[in-house]
Order: C-alpha cells, then sequence, then structure tokens
C-alpha cells in the first residue's frame, strides 16, 4: 500500500485540484518548486536553524509516569505545546515564509478560524519582515479577541469577513480571492494539510519533523526507534500527519486519531468527519466531508476551536480508507476530563484539541510493554476561560 501523494497530488482516490481556473497560475508555480526547495541544503539549513532557535525544537518527548501508571502501560508525551507561540502550528508556517522568500513573494495572505493559525502566520511574517494579511469570520473576530489582539500586535492587517455564516469557510473564500487578484507578489499559507495539492503534501513534510525527532528520541529512551501506539488529534490533520509521516510504511505502529464528536456523534453537533462525513469537494481537493443530502457543507461543532471543522486531510481520508490509521472520537466532556486529569497527574494544560487525543487512551487496553506516544499538539492557555467555566464538573 502507497501512503504518500502521487504526481496528480492524489492518496488513494482523495486529494487533487478542484480550484477556480484563475487560481492555477498561483498553484502551478507552487507545484513545480516546492519538492526541489525543500530538497535545497540552503533552505534546509535555514529551515533547521529556525526550528532550533526560534521555535524551541526539538520538543521533549516526555515519558509520563503517573499517566503510565494509571494505563498501565508507557506513555510518552511529544511536547508540541511547549514550541514558540504554543502548538506545532508554528513548524508549518516557518516552512512556508522560508519558501514564499525563494519565490520572490513579498505579501503574505492566510485565513484563520479561531486565530490560532493567524497568529502563527503572523508570527513568522514579523521574523521576516513581510507584509501580513489576515481573513477572518466576523463573527471568530468577535469570539476570539484575544489572538486577533496578537495578531494586531505583530504587525497583522486582520481583515473580517461578513459574507455567509462570518466563519472559517468565508474566510476561506475571501482569502482565495485575494491571491487570485494578486498572483505574483502574495503567497497564501495554508495552516493544515487540506487545500489543492501541493499543500497537503507540503504540510505534511514541513510538520513531519515531529515523528523525525520521535525516532531518535525513542531510540535513546527505550532502545527502539519505533512505538506500538501513535495516538494524535485531527482538525484538519497537520499535527497528526507530522506524528505519522515516518512511521506510515512501518507496519508494527498503530495509530489513532482522534476527531471531536462534540456534544456526541448522534447530537447534531459534532465534528467527527470520518464518522458522519462522506465523500466531496472542500477548498480545492477531494476528501470525507460533513455535508447534507444535497451536498451542502454540514456546520461542524466542537469545543475546541481547532478541530471544529467540517473536513479533513486527503491524506487522512486514505489512511482510514485503507485501514492503515483507526479513527476513533471524543466528546467535549472526554476531551474536558483528560484535560484535567493531565494538569492534577503532570503539571501539564493541554489544549482543548490534544485533550481529545488523550481522551483516547481511556478507551484502550494497552500492554504493560507498550510504548505509547501521545502527540500533544498545543498548550492550554488559550482555553482557559473554557476550563475554568467547567472547573467545578471535572473536579
Ligand atoms: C490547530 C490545532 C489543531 C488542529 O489542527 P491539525 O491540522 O489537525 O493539527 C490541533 N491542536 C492544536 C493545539 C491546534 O492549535
Amino acid at each position: 500500500m502507497k501512503y504518500d501523494v502521487n504526481k496528480k497530488g492524489f492518496y488513494g482516490e482523495f486529494g487533487g485540484v478542484f480550484i477556480p481556473e484563475m487560481m492555477y497560475p498561483n498553484i502551478r508555480e507552487l507545484q513545480d518548486n516546492y519538492l526541489e526547495i525543500l530538497a535545497d541544503p540552503g533552505f534546509q539549513e535555514e529551515f533547521r536553524n529556525l526550528l532550533k532557535d526560534y521555535a524551541g525544537r526539538p520538543t521533549p518527548l516526555y515519558h509520563s509516569a503517573r499517566l503510565s501508571e494509571l494505563h498501565h502501560t508507557n506513555i510518552y508525551l511529544k511536547r508540541e505545546d511547549l514550541t514558540h507561540t504554543g502548538a506545532h502550528k508554528i513548524n508549518n508556517t516557518i516552512g512556508q515564509i522560508l519558501i514564499a522568500g525563494r519565490l520572490g513573494k513579498t505579501r503574505i495572505i492566510a485565513e484563520t478560524g479561531a486565530g490560532q493559525h493567524g497568529v502563527a502566520t503572523a508570527t513568522v511574517c514579523a521574523l521576516k519582515g513581510i507584509k501580513c494579511i489576515v481573513y477572518m469570520g466576523q463573527l471568530d473576530v468577535e469570539r476570539q479577541q484575544p489572538n486577533v489582539l496578537r495578531m494586531k500586535m505583530l504587525g497583522a492587517e486582520v481583515i473580517p469577513v461578513y459574507s455567509g455564516n462570518m466563519t472559517l469557510k468565508d474566510a476561506t473564500n475571501e482569502a482565495i480571492r485575494d491571491w487570485i487578484n494578486n498572483p505574483v507578489d502574495t503567497h497564501y499559507i495554508i495552516g493544515s494539510v487540506v487545500g489543492p495539492h501541493p499543500y497537503p503534501d507540503l504540510v505534511a513534510k514541513l510538520q513531519s519533523v515531529i515523528s523525525e525527532e520521535m525516532k531518535w528520541q525513542l531510540k535513546e529512551k527505550t532502545g527502539r526507534e519505533a512505538p506500538d501506539y501513535i495516538i494524535a488529534c485531527v482538525g484538519g490533520g497537520s499535527n497528526a500527519a507530522g506524528a505519522y509521516y515516518h512511521y506510515l510504511y512501518d507496519n508494527h505502529v498503530k495509530m489513532i486519531a482522534v476527531e471531536a464528536s462534540g456534544k456526541g456523534i448522534d447530537s447534531g453537533e459534532s465534528a467527527a468527519t470520518m464518522v458522519l462525513g462522506r465523500p466531496g469537494v472542500l477548498h480545492g481537493c477531494f476528501s470525507m466531508l460533513m455535508q447534507d443530502e444535497d451536498g451542502q457543507v454540514t456546520e461542524p461543532y466542537s469545543i475546541s476551536a481547532g478541530l471544529d471543522y467540517p473536513g479533513v486531510g486527503p491524506i487522512h481520508s486514505h489512511l482510514f480508507k485503507t485501514g492503515r490509521v483507526k479513527f476513533d472520537h471524543a466528546t467535549d466532556d472526554e476531551a474536558l476530563k483528560a484535560a484535567f486529569q493531565l494538569a492534577r497527574l503532570e503539571g501539564i494544560i493541554p489544549a482543548l484539541e490534544s485533550a481529545h487525543a488523550l481522551a483516547a487512551l481511556e478507551k484502550k487496553k494497552f500492554r504493560p510493554d507498550d510504548v505509547v506516544v501521545v502527540n500533544l499538539s498545543g498548550r492550554g492557555d488559550k482555553d482557559l476561560a473554557t476550563y475554568i467555566k467547567y472547573m467545578d464538573s471535572f473536579l
């Protein structure tokens, strides 16, 4: 079985390029250049140096003794929460800002829902002194004020979008429109393994540093490079893709992806795409998608803004379909419980997204000698208001 993207941008039946004709020149420029840039030693040196000295990599692989004891196995946390800006998203934006530079781009656009990708993009634009425009639905602007303020402090221009539901989908449409109108000087930084080819492959390769580090860190700590399980949460799927990447062809490594089932799979308020979705086109690629009978995208819901997405990257649809990755889901309540548990057991407050991955530990029976890696995709500072609201119910 192959898990890599093919020349046309497909993983099995999923992926591809489904975009307006006018956007083709931009996409083709990226398709024609990204692999060569990624392979260039000069790019690699600059990328690696920034990951190390700016983002704080390698992130630790932490043996969580008390969580291990609780689940009668060996649990390691890959600490993406300790990166600069507090989540794995910075790995991707550092890589893409360097690619933009090599393509001669002087202006960056991005879209953001919760604001996390917007902040990671504004951060690297400040670092490189490049103009940054972030499209954000007006509803999200209201809901995510701290991140809007962060982006502004970092020098980005946040443009509120008033069309449609005034959320992520509408912000994406606006970003695409901008790119079509500014094809020469602008690069569009997409924040997950979604969008038209080559974005899913590009973002997966930039995030693959996560599993690259896991290999030598596990070897150092356990004597072997490969764990028995890797568990990661999936919104679009970039932290999961990065955590799986270098193990995909090692069938000994079992992989669990955790989606957000919100208030429950059948509640109508959920974001568990693999259970509730069927194939369709969103944001320029063919993948599993939550939609109604007429093919209208269903509004997703999760307590965690980063998992509140109606689709999933095409690589994950392929990994799901082939059975390589098992898809699980966790509710709001299960994620909250796991977050409070980690805070009290280990002194680590996880992002609500990452708490979904932790929640999967409860449901699985591990052997005492299993090595289990949970990708702790981000830290929970941004979720503190939500946690405080539910504190009494979970302690
Ligand atoms: C954005 C985000 C996610 C979800 O995005 P993926 O592309 O699925 O990784 C998960 N965790 C954190 C902390 C995030 O900020």
